[in-house]
């Protein structure tokens, strides 16, 4: 069997998984995380969700997937680049692997997603040949992760697949990355709402903002920003790994367009005369984290 945790901003998912060949749910079971209580409840927390889920199966793991915000730095060892500020600089790694007496393989949840998109989601159902894949999740922020052959690629800083902070305007919003026009900060749901509310001078959804984009010329040009820079954005990771299937996940992967006008754009900036790699909706929904995280 194996064990996946999905460490969000406000909810722990652990999960417990047949096998790999065979990922059938066998339990599954939700806590908060309590984020606001800082680092050490965290970890108490994912120590009891832990627990929980061993005493009701009457199994005990030697092995735990968890998929963070963030990424853990494989020269320090400690997490970085995360959105939730409590994690950033801390061991986690160590910690749970002492707390739990577990070994740990952490990768940050974008990397999870597209691991379980391709291995037992929509990838696996249209294209079970892909040898490299790139992952999306497009919702508050955007992340995403490369996958070759059936497996991630972490980089050497662990950062391997994360297109949300390459730079695409020069007069983006500030990121909490500390740069300026990451494609996070021009495209993530709340970029969008940011946007929409300096030009109109009101503050909506995202999706309130993309119901009325045919009705008012400010969420209109809202959304043709969605569609221009997801396309300039996504071009830039087509020419450097060239995958042979996209998937997209997140909030924003309900967004028919980008599928459509989306693809287009991005057809327009990539190297090549043609162009027809495909881009997939997800299968798994919000369960591709915690899946991803115990095929790890
Ligand atoms: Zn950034």
């Amino acid at each position: 069997m194996l064990l996946g945790i999905d460490l969000g901003g406000t909810k722990i998912e652990g999960i417990v998984l047949e096998s790999k060949e065979k990922p059938i749910e066998v339990i599954r079971h939700r806590v908060d995380t309590e984020e606001k209580k800082g680092y050490l409840q965290v970890v108490d927390n994912i120590k009891s969700l832990v627990e929980y889920i061993e005493n009701k199966i009457k199994h005990k793991f030697d092995k735990l997937g968890i998929g963070t915000p963030g990424t853990l730095d494989p020269v320090t060892g400690l997490l970085k680049n995360s959105n939730s500020q409590c994690l950033n600089g801390m061991p986690l790694k160590k910690d749970l692997s002492k707390t739990l007496d577990k070994t740990i393989l952490i990768q940050n949840d974008a990397n999870c997603f597209a691991l379980a998109e391709t291995l037992l989601g929509s990838v696996n159902d249209q294209y079970p040949h892909a040898k490299n894949v790139f992952g999306i999740i497009m919702g508050t922020g955007v992340g995403g992760g490369i996958i070759i052959n059936g497996k991630t690629v972490y980089g050497s800083q662990g950062i391997g697949g994360e297109w949300g902070h390459t730079i695409v305007t020069d007069n983006g919003d500030e990121c909490y990355c500390g740069k300026r026009g990451c494609v996070e900060t021009v495209i993530s749901g709340r970029a969008l709402q940011t946007y929409y509310k300096n030009i109109s001078g009101r503050k909506l959804k995202f999706e309130e903002i993309y119901a009325t984009k045919d009705n008012d010329k400010y969420a209109k040009e809202t959304f043709e920003r969605l569609i221009t820079y997801f396309g300039k954005g996504l071009s830039n990771v087509v020419n450097i790994i060239d995958p042979e299937v996209i998937v997209l996940g997140g909030g924003l992967s309900n967004i028919n367009e980008l599928y459509t006008e989306g693809y287009n754009e991005l057809k327009k900036y990539v190297f090549n005369p043609t162009f027809s790699t495909p881009i997939l909706k997800p299968k798994l929904g919000d369960s591709a984290g915690v899946y991803g995280a115990a095929l790890l």
